[in-house]
């Protein structure tokens, strides 16, 4: 047998991390590596933290899992919390991003079909995004990549460029249910969507009756410095898919709506059996515990923009090598004149880096959002040597 026990859906590197210290990981033979990819945009405390462990332990100790047909105490109170500082009013808790972008679509769909609109049923999204990897969640995105061998799609989509509001408008027909979008894509490249475009979307949607459907579950729970970055556009979506930063490691997700927009999320429309059990619910809590404060949000815009201004006038040194810096808050990215994914591998095999690489030519520079000066230290002179020795081969 040549097959691997673990399905080979992922070119695995030699990096086998067993343990994790705040900002580092480290590895079965004894290796450090400085962690600026914290899962891709997961483990928003680091890899030890006190107040997340303790919940979580405790929560085990006394009660795990109970169905969805019961009351539940721990739910509410992360749904009330999510509720209280967000523009939704209600919540429906999954295990991933992929469920909370499916709870989005569904939800969308929703809107429209109990309200006897049966025909109103496609979602315009936008080019290099990604939403994740179930069939519907992979049937949104226009990457051929992730479709191929997967036949036949969902219907139910149309893709138009991202940042491509006049595009966005001509997709717009008797079907169309709303946009569904990723403010900053994360995957395609740390791609920002420009004010005027998210506004433009706000405003058809507000024009036709569309729902405006935000994928929050890389740029969420503090990430861009604001609790969502949406806030940061002054502009509310009706759903919002969550997930990645918001357990802070522990596997959870969530669909967050307006009660308008939820009018179709009716009883026995949707579930999910493990979908905001109390051992999630105890993450989900620890974790607002620790970044749902102003505080907590201005230390991570200060830190963003340290490490934006050290990076822009680094970069300047290798011109041959970067070309520009992106994002907001600790979602950062470098965009390269070279083969990201070489770049990467270099910073992690000689300089024990660890970043993601993305589409559009782009490192993504995603650290836990507690790190700290020595650490962002660490990681410029590691990235000056990479960049160093990396640049010699390349020059001429
Ligand atoms: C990671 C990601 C997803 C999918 O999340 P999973 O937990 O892997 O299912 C969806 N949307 C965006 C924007 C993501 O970054």
């Amino acid at each position: 047998m040549s097959i691997t026990p673990l399905m080979p859906v992922y070119p695995r590197c030699d990096v086998r991390p067993i343990r994790g210290e705040h900002c580092h990981l480290i590895g079965e033979d004894g290796t450090r590596y400085l962690d600026f990819a914290a899962g891709i945009a997961v483990n928003l405390l680091g890899h030890s933290h006190p107040g997340l462990i303790g919940a979580i332990q405790q929560q085990a100790a006394t009660l795990m899992h109970v169905s969805n047909l019961y009351g539940s105490p721990q739910g509410e109170r992360l749904a009330q919390r999510l509720v209280d500082i967000t523009f939704a009013d209600t919540v429906f808790f999954t295990n991933s991003g992929a469920e909370a972008v499916e709870c989005a679509i569904k939800t969308a769909r929703a809107y429209h079909q109990s309200a006897g609109n049966t025909d109103r049923f496609e979602l315009i999204t936008f080019g290099n995004a990604f939403h994740g990897r179930t069939m519907a969640t992979i049937s949104a995105s226009n990457q051929e990549k992730m479709h191929k061998g997967f036949a036949p799609l969902l219907p139910g989509f149309r893709y138009v460029e991202f940042n491509d509001l006049e595009g966005a408008k001509a997709a717009m027909g008797p079907h169309t249910a709303g946009f569904l979008v990723e403010p900053i894509q994360g995957e395609g490249g740390i791609r920002v969507g420009t004010q005027a475009f998210i506004e433009g979307l706000r405003q058809l949607a507000d024009e036709h009756d569309l729902m405006l459907v935000f994928d929050e579950v890389q740029t969420g729970v503090a990430r861009t410095g604001t609790f969502y970055v949406y806030e940061q556009y002054g502009v509310e979506p009706d759903i919002l898919a969550t997930a990645k930063g918001i357990g802070g490691g522990f596997p959870l997700g969530a669909c967050l709506a307006t009660e308008r927009a939820a009018r179709g999320m009716t009883f026995g429309t949707h579930g999910s059996t493990y979908g905001g059990n109390p051992l999630a619910m105890a993450a989900g809590n620890a974790v607002l515990d620790a970044v749902a404060n102003e505080a907590f949000l201005a230390d991570v815009r200060a830190k963003g923009e340290r490490i934006r201004t050290r990076l822009a006038q680094f970069i300047g040194n290798y011109p041959d090598l970067f070309e520009e810096v992106r994002g907001k808050g600790l979602m950062l990215g470098l965009k390269l004149k070279v083969e990201p994914r070489g770049f990467m591998q270099h910073l992690r095999d000689k300089h024990r880096l660890l970043t993601v690489a993305a589409g559009d030519g782009t490192l993504r520079l995603l650290p836990p959002l507690v790190i700290d000066e020595p650490e962002i230290d660490e990681f410029f002179e590691k990235l000056s040597a990479g960049a160093a020795d990396y640049a010699v081969p390349e020059g001429a």
